[in-house]
C-alpha cells in the first residue's frame, strides 16, 4: 500500500494532515495542490472518516475518476467509491435528483446542453417575433447564463434597473422577458440547463432549511480543486455546506483564473480570509512538474500581471532547453513545423505520441493541426470542438433515450419526432408547440391528450402518424424499466429505424455515422457490464445522467491511448504533458480578442493567465509558434506575434523572437478595480467599439479575401512553370526566400502570389520570375 505520507514535502505533508477547520492551499501551477486535495482525502478515510460524509468537488469528471482511483489505492476501492467527489454539477444533480419533490421536478429531468438551449431561445425571439439579427441568440444566451450564474432570477432580473437599461443600451430590452420565458419552457419540459444545476440547488437551499441542514449534516468535510475558477453560485453553495462543521479545504491558484467569461469570480479566492477567519495558509513553491527553464519563463510572463496574490514558484527539476520559438510564414506551414518537431522529436528521443499536446486558444485552429499529422501518420485525439455527443447522428439517437427517460423533454421531442422520416411535417409540429405553450404544458402532453380532445388543428392522417409516434416511445419507456442500458438503447436504435437508415446510406459519411452509432452502444454495453460489476444501478436513465453531464475535457475514450492531444488551453488546465506545443501566437488571437467585447486590462489580464496556464503544462520541452498569415473568418490576415512572446525573459527561448510587437503596454490602463456582481454583470455588454486601433489597423491590413482567391485553386498542377505550386517554399534572386500561396491564371501566363519573408506579399507571372523550388 502507498505510504501517501512520504510523497510529499514539508508544506504539503502539513496541508494534508491539519483537516480540521478552513485551510486554504494557494500555490503556482504544478506545485502539488492537486496531490494534496487527493492525498487529504486518503488521510481522512486512513483516519476513520465515512467516505459518504466527504464531499470532494473537481473541474472535470475525468479528474474525479483519477483521483478516486488513487484514493482507493491508499484506502481501498471499496470505501474510495462511496465518496461524494466529482464536478459541480454531477454532484448537485444528483441532490436535486433526489430532492425533486421539494423543487417541483421530475426526479427524471433531463439535462440541456448548451445547444438545445440555444435552439429553444431561437425559438422563443421567433414566436416573439423579434429580429434575431438584434437579439443574436448566443448573446442572449451568455446574458441568461451570466444572470443565473450571479444568482439573478427572471424576477430579480427583471426589477433590476441596473441590468435592464445595461439590455436596452445593448438594443436588447426584451431579454428580461426572453429569459422569463425560457425558464418557463424548460420547467414544462422537465429539464435544466446547466446554470439550473447550480442555481436550482441555490433555491433549494435558501429555501428549505431542513434540507440544507441535512446536507450540512452529512458534509463532514468539503474539499474543492480548482477553486480559482468558482463562480458566485458554486461559491454560495460551498459556502451554505461548509457553515456547520467548517472542515473546509480549498486549493487553486489565482494566476489560473481563466474562467472570468463564464462567470468565474476570482474574488473567491482573494475573499476566503474573509470568509473564514480562522483559516490557515499554505503556500506551496516548490514546482515539481516542469523545468526551471518552464517555470521561469512563466513566472517572467505572470509576473506583468497587476492583480495577483505574490508567489515564489522554484523548480529543482533539470535546467531543461530552451523554449523554441516557430516562425511560420503562413498557418498551414505552422501546422507542418509542428508536425515536423514531433516526428523527429518522437524518434530521436524515443517519446511516445501521447507525451505530446498541441494547445490552442480556439477550436477552430484544430484543423491545421489535424491535417498535418494525418499526412505524417501521427496518431492525435481531440478534445472540444464538435465532439462525438454533438455529432448529429449520435445526438439523434440520445434525444430518443431523453425521450424514453423524460417525454416532456421538448427539444428531443422536437428534434426526432420526424426522423427518421415518418411523415409528420414541421407545420404540425408547429402547431402542436404553439398548443403546448398556449397550455402550459409539453409538447408531449398535448401529443398524447390528442385522442380525448377533438382536435381540428390535426387531420386524421397525420394524429394517426402521431399515434404511432407515442406508442413507440411508450414500448420504449416500458423496455426501459425492465431492461438493462445496453439493452434498451440496441433496440431502440433498431426499432426507431436508426441503424438500418445509416446502414442503407453507402456514402463514406453514412458508413461513418452508422460506425459512430456502433461505438456509441458499444460505450453503453461496457457502462452496462461495469454497472452491473460494480453493483451500481444500469439503466438507460443512469447513463445518460453519465453523458449528460461531461465536460469538454472527458471526450476521451478509455482506448484511446498513445496519441498526441489537440486541445484548446482551457481544456489543458490541471494537466501535464512532456511535451507542449502552444501554437497561433499572435495578436488577436492569443491574446485573443473576444468579439463583442472591450478589450480592457481586466481581459489581457485574464488571457495572460491563460498563457501561464498553457506554459506551465509542459514538463520537459515547451515551444510557442506563430504564422505571419493565416485565414480567419474566411480572410487570409496579416499578423502581428503575440506580445507574449516579447514579455517572454529571452533568457529561457530560443528561436527568432520577433521584434516591434512592443509599445502596447499603454493600452494597459492601471488599477481596475472590482465591482460588485451586480455592476459587473450590467457591465458585460458588447460594445460595438470593442476594436482596439491598433487590432483596426490590423483588420486594415487584410489582403486577399477567401471569395477572391478560392482555395480550391491553390491545386493547380501544369506543365513547366505549373511545377510550382501553392505552399511550396521558393527562392527569388532578389526578394529571397518566399512561401507560394496561390496560383491562378491559365499557362503560360501563370501568376503566382508568393509571401516573401522580406518584403511580403508579391505577385509575379511565373514565365519571368524565375524562382526556384526550395
Ligand atoms: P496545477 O496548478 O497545474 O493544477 P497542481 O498544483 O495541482 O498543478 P499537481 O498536478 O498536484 O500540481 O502536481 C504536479 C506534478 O508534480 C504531478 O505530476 C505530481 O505528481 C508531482 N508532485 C507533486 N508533489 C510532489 C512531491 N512532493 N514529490 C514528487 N512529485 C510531486
Ligand atoms: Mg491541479
Amino acid at each position: 500500500m502507498l505510504d501517501y505520507l512520504k510523497e510529499l514535502n514539508e508544506v504539503q505533508r502539513e496541508a494534508v494532515v491539519r483537516t480540521e477547520g478552513p485551510s486554504l492551499v494557494i500555490a503556482g501551477a504544478g506545485s502539488g495542490k492537486t496531490r494534496v486535495l487527493t492525498y487529504r482525502i486518503a488521510h481522512l478515510l486512513k483516519q476513520g472518516a465515512r467516505p459518504s460524509n466527504i464531499l470532494a468537488l473537481t473541474f472535470t469528471n475525468k479528474a474525479a475518476r483519477e483521483m478516486k482511483d488513487r484514493i482507493g489505492r491508499v484506502a481501498g476501492e471499496n470505501v474510495a467509491r462511496y465518496l461524494w467527489m466529482g464536478t459541480f454539477h454531477s454532484i448537485f444533480s444528483r441532490i436535486l435528483r433526489a430532492e425533486h419533490e421539494t423543487i417541483g421536478y421530475p426526479s427524471n429531468f433531463t439535462i440541456y446542453d448548451s445547444s438545445d438551449s440555444k435552439s429553444l431561445i431561437k425559438t422563443i425571439i421567433k414566436d416573439f417575433q423579434l429580429d434575431d439579427k438584434t437579439y443574436k441568440p448566443n448573446v442572449v444566451a451568455s446574458r441568461i447564463s451570466m444572470a443565473k450564474n450571479n444568482l439573478i432570477t427572471p424576477m430579480a432580473y427583471a426589477n433590476s434597473p441596473e441590468i435592464r437599461s445595461a439590455d436596452k443600451n445593448m438594443r436588447m430590452p426584451a431579454i428580461s422577458e426572453i429569459y422569463k420565458e425560457y425558464a418557463k419552457r424548460c420547467r414544462l419540459s422537465g429539464s435544466m440547463d446547466f446554470d439550473d444545476l447550480l442555481l436550482i440547488t441555490n433555491l433549494l437551499f435558501r429555501d428549505h432549511e431542513e434540507i440544507l441542514k441535512k446536507y450540512q449534516e452529512r458534509f463532514g468535510y468539503v474539499l474543492v480543486d480548482e477553486y480559482q475558477d468558482t463562480n458566485y453560485s458554486q461559491y454560495l453553495i460551498i459556502k451554505k455546506l461548509a457553515a456547520k462543521h467548517n472542515n473546509i479545504c480549498v486549493v487553486g491558484d489565482d494566476a489560473q483564473s481563466i474562467y472570468s467569461f463564464r462567470g468565474a469570480r476570482i474574488e473567491n479566492i482573494l475573499n476566503f480570509k474573509n470568509d473564514y477567519p480562522d483559516h490557515r495558509v499554505f503556500k506551496l513553491e516548490q514546482n515539481y512538474r516542469s523545468t526551471q527553464t518552464i517555470v521561469n519563463a512563466a513566472n517572467s510572463i505572470i509576473a506583468r500581471n497587476k492583480k495577483q496574490i505574490p508567489k515564489n514558484v522554484f523548480s529543482e527539476n533539470a535546467l531543461g532547453k530552451p523554449i523554441k520559438i516557430l516562425s511560420a510564414l503562413t498557418d498551414n506551414e505552422e501546422g507542418f513545423l509542428v508536425a515536423q518537431e514531433i516526428s523527429q522529436l518522437q524518434l530521436r528521443d524515443h517519446y511516445q505520441f501521447e507525451d505530446f499536446a498541441i494547445l490552442y486558444r480556439t477550436n477552430a485552429q484544430s484543423r491545421i493541426f489535424e491535417e498535418s499529422l494525418r499526412k505524417r501518420n501521427i496518431p492525435y485525439k481531440i478534445y472540444g470542438g464538435l465532439s462525438f455527443y454533438q455529432r448529429k447522428e449520435i445526438k439523434d439517437l440520445l434525444s430518443y433515450f431523453r425521450m424514453t427517460i423524460n417525454p416532456d423533454d421538448n427539444e428531443a421531442l422536437k428534434r426526432i419526432i420526424n426522423y427518421p422520416a415518418r411523415g409528420i411535417g414541421q407545420t404540425t409540429v408547429g402547431k402542436l408547440e404553439v398548443s403546448a405553450v398556449s397550455n402550459e404544458t409539453s409538447i408531449w402532453r398535448v401529443l398524447t391528450a390528442l385522442p380525448e380532445i377533438n382536435h381540428s388543428q390535426v387531420n386524421k392522417g397525420t394524429a394517426t402518424k402521431l399515434m404511432g409516434f407515442v406508442a413507440l416511445i411508450d414500448r420504449f419507456q416500458k423496455l426501459s424499466q425492465e431492461s438493462d442500458a445496453f439493452e434498451t438503447a440496441k433496440t431502440i436504435a433498431e426499432q426507431t429505424g436508426i441503424l438500418k437508415d445509416l446502414y442503407n446510406d453507402k456514402s463514406p459519411e453514412g458508413l461513418s455515422r452508422h460506425e459512430n452509432i456502433q461505438e456509441l452502444l458499444n460505450g453503453i454495453q461496457e457502462f452496462s457490464i461495469s454497472a452491473k460489476e460494480q453493483g451500481d444501478p444500469d439503466k438507460l436513465e443512469n447513463y445518460l445522467e453519465d453523458v449528460a453531464l461531461l465536460t469538454d475535457q472527458d471526450n476521451e475514450k478509455d482506448e484511446e491511448k498513445n496519441k498526441v492531444t489537440l486541445m484548446t488551453v482551457h481544456s489543458a488546465k490541471g494537466l501535464e504533458f512532456k511535451n507542449v506545443f502552444i501554437v497561433g501566437m499572435e495578436e488577436n488571437l492569443f491574446p485573443s480578442q473576444r468579439q463583442g467585447e472591450k478589450a480592457t486590462q481586466e481581459s489581457l489580464e485574464e488571457e495572460r493567465r491563460l498563457f501561464y496556464v498553457a506554459l506551465t503544462r509542459a514538463e520537459e520541452n515547451a515551444w510557442l509558434s506563430y504564422a505571419n498569415q493565416r485565414y480567419r473568418w474566411g480572410n487570409l490576415d496579416f499578423c502581428t506575434p503575440s506580445r507574449f512572446l516579447e514579455e517572454l525573459d529571452e533568457r529561457y527561448t530560443e528561436g527568432q523572437v520577433p521584434t516591434g510587437v512592443s509599445g502596447r503596454a499603454s493600452a494597459e490602463q492601471s488599477n481596475v478595480s472590482y465591482s460588485s456582481p451586480a455592476q459587473r454583470f450590467a457591465q458585460r455588454q458588447p460594445s460595438s467599439s470593442f476594436k482596439t486601433r491598433e487590432s483596426q489597423n490590423i483588420l486594415n491590413k487584410k489582403l486577399v479575401s477567401l471569395k477572391e482567391s478560392g482555395r480550391a485553386q491553390d491545386t493547380f498542377q501544369g506543365d513547366d512553370p505549373g511545377k510550382i505550386q501553392a505552399g511550396m517554399t521558393v527562392q527569388h534572386q532578389r526578394f529571397g526566400e518566399g512561401k507560394v500561396l496561390k496560383i491562378e491564371g491559365i499557362a503560360p501566363d501563370l501568376k503566382a502570389t508568393v509571401f516573401f519573408r522580406t518584403t511580403g506579399q508579391k505577385q509575379l507571372l511565373l514565365k519571368f520570375a524565375k524562382l526556384r523550388i526550395k
